[in-house]
């Protein structure tokens, strides 16, 4: 036995017999492991193991897991929100105002779905929130750099640690998201993708899932490059390939090949490693995908969604550094598959996480929590703006 090391149930092993690995550690330090027996996956494993040691669950019943992104982005404006800090901040995005309990918006919105996607949250809870006023960012990309512009207050669904823009959850949680073909009205609807998710993650346990890496997207960027690549070199290791979107003009778009076909999030759940690349700005393909209890490779750490820094590395997904060549990916890959315990495991831990705490009252919760502590920041109490209109219902 080369190594131990177990919490509660669990136990990372390198032994047939996980019975003798509680055994052995039986009444000593939960944390403690031994290292008999050193191979090329010694310090992989190690980086398992301080992972999870360092790790402490979440066990919130509501949306404090995810409390210290609103804490950390609020934190920019401790010194308050006046109106002219407002006012800068009209042209970058749609100005939204709760009044005396109602929705108010500017007419023009950019993307309309996307409005509607984030009013879905805003209307049900107008009545437990203040008079407000807000500034929504339904880009792709967030507005403020903190190299660029001044302090203003946009709210946008992602960023990168450069940007001083207020996170809120995507419209696509309910609608508006990107319209493929298998998708025509747009990805949306995360309570109805739980479900099927979850029944698809069931039908297909882990043992009956194919030993291979699943990808399917468009070139948004080429970071997806070498994974593809590898996938035409080995495609018994990887299955990945790119699809059209509309900005298809032709095979260049999709690495010289003809698109392959789009492929369900439900069937992503046949195969045991699902990779995840950033988008244009993050992908909303990332929370699927841990629904289908595959191990999750993320590509990349700069961009992120406002419940990205509840999920750790190693603990909930294989994290893959941007830019990560062909054959740095196929280590890893190499890795899990000869640690299939430990791969094991780390699908559970991120399907766990994200079925308990990115349910659709997870969404309205935190929606709710940073409106209130907004609004607190205001330095002055809104009135209404005769040119916004009111929202009077929604889907
Ligand atoms: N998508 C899918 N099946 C496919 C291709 C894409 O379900 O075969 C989904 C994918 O999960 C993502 C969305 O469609 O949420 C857009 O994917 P794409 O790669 O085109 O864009 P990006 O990830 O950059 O947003």
């Amino acid at each position: 036995l080369w190594f131990c090391l177990c919490r509660s149930e669990f136990c990372i092993r390198n032994s047939d017999d996980s019975q003798d690995c509680r055994q052995q550690v039986a009444g000593e330090e939960l944390s403690k492991y031994s290292r008999e027996k050193n191979d090329e996956w010694t310090v992989l494993r190690g980086k398992v193991l301080s992972a999870f040691e360092d790790y402490k669950e979440c066990s919130a019943k509501n949306c404090s897991c995810h409390s210290g992104v609103i804490v950390n982005d609020l934190s920019n404006f401790k010194n308050g929100i006046t109106p002219q800090m407002i006012k800068a901040a009209e042209s970058k995005g749609t100005k939204y105002q709760i009044i005396n309990h109602r929705l108010y918006r500017a007419k023009a919105c950019m993307f309309p779905a996307r409005c509607a996607g984030v009013e879905h949250f805003l209307f049900k809870m107008k009545s437990k929130l203040p008079d407000t006023e807000f500034i929504l960012n339904t880009r792709d990309w967030p507005q403020i750099s903190r190299y660029h512009n001044q302090l203003q207050p946009v709210f946008s669904f992602s960023k990168t640690h450069e940007y001083y823009d207020i996170l809120y959850p995507a419209w696509s949680f309910w609608e508006g998201g990107p319209a493929i073909k298998l998708y025509p009205t747009g990805l949306g609807r995360w309570d109805r993708h739980r479900e099927s998710l979850k029944e698809a993650s069931d039908a297909w346990d882990w043992e009956k899932k194919s030993d291979v890496a699943f990808f399917r997207g468009s070139r948004t960027t080429e970071e997806r490059d070498p994974l593809i690549l590898l996938s035409r070199e080995e495609p018994s290791l990887v299955d990945a390939a790119y699809t059209k979107n509309q900005a298809w003009k032709s095979n260049a778009d999709t690495l010289n090949v003809p698109p392959a076909a789009e492929v369900a999030l439900e069937d992503h759940c046949r195969f045991k490693y699902l990779f995840n690349f950033r988008g244009v700005a993050a992908s909303f393909r990332l929370k699927h995908l841990f629904l289908c209890k595959s191990l999750v490779f993320h590509v990349g750490e700069e961009w992120f969604e406002f419940f990205y820094p509840a999920l750790k590395p190693w603990v909930h997904y294989v994290p893959v550094k941007s830019g990560a060549t062909k054959e740095e990916i196929k280590h890893l890959l190499t890795f899990v598959k000869n640690n299939d315990d430990i791969a094991r495991k780390i699908a559970e831990e991120g399907y766990t996480f994200i079925w308990n705490h990115l349910q659709m009252k997870d969404v309205t919760c935190y929606w709710r929590k940073l409106l209130r502590r907004y609004s607190k920041l205001l330095t002055y109490k809104p009135s209404l703006d005769e040119k916004l209109m009111e929202v009077k219902h929604t889907n």
